[in-house]
């Protein structure tokens, strides 16, 4: 038989335990929710084109109207292969707005002309990837006929006086869109 006593002290320890166990996880959940908004914060202020919609870093802008931004990208797949971003802070592609999201492509149709033009390319091929920089962002890259979107080997850093050169010209060709 058991001792009575010896229940009195289980169910108390037993009392003692979930109410431990509720502060741990009112403790983890608090933690959780401060390191995400800590790393959201944190996000947005290293945002690097952030940094370059508000002139903080003087990158390879081309062109710009009061709601979209096109820079070069340093590591091109091919010359002149730039990036069409929404100057509002938007990590994932898919989340901007609906009409955000339609003027993007309507730039982007409108930049291609002139941008394959400029570079003496077939055609310019789009890609969004997603996972490189927390801000949506289209490539706009010029194609002369193989599969550069696909090779990773065509990536590589371009040297800053090539890119001038470049931002030169296409500043020139898309100066009127
Ligand atoms: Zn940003």
């Amino acid at each position: 038989m058991a001792c009575p006593i010896l229940f009195l002290q289980n169910d108390s320890l037993t009392e003692k335990t979930k109410s431990e166990n509720k502060k741990e996880i009112v403790f983890f959940i608090t933690t959780i929710f401060l390191y995400c908004e800590f790393f959201f914060c944190k996000k947005m202020d290293e945002c690097r084109f952030c940094d370059i919609v508000n002139g903080k870093i003087n990158d390879y802008k081309i062109w710009e109207n009061d709601k979209f931004l096109v820079f070069l990208d340093a590591n091109p797949a091919n010359a002149g292969h730039c990036m069409l971003i929404p100057k509002k802070h938007i990590d994932y592609f898919f989340e901007l707005e609906d009409e955000l999201y339609y003027e993007l492509f309507f730039t982007a149709k409108k930049l291609a002309e002139p941008l394959r033009k400029a570079m003496g390319a077939k055609r310019i091929g789009i890609a969004v990837v997603g996972f490189d920089v927390p801000h949506a962002h289209l490539h706009l890259i010029p194609l002369h006929g193989s599969n550069e979107l696909f090779d990773p080997q065509k990536f590589s850093k371009a040297e800053p006086e090539e890119l001038k050169k470049i931002q030169d010209i296409l500043i020139e060709s898309l100066k009127n869109i």
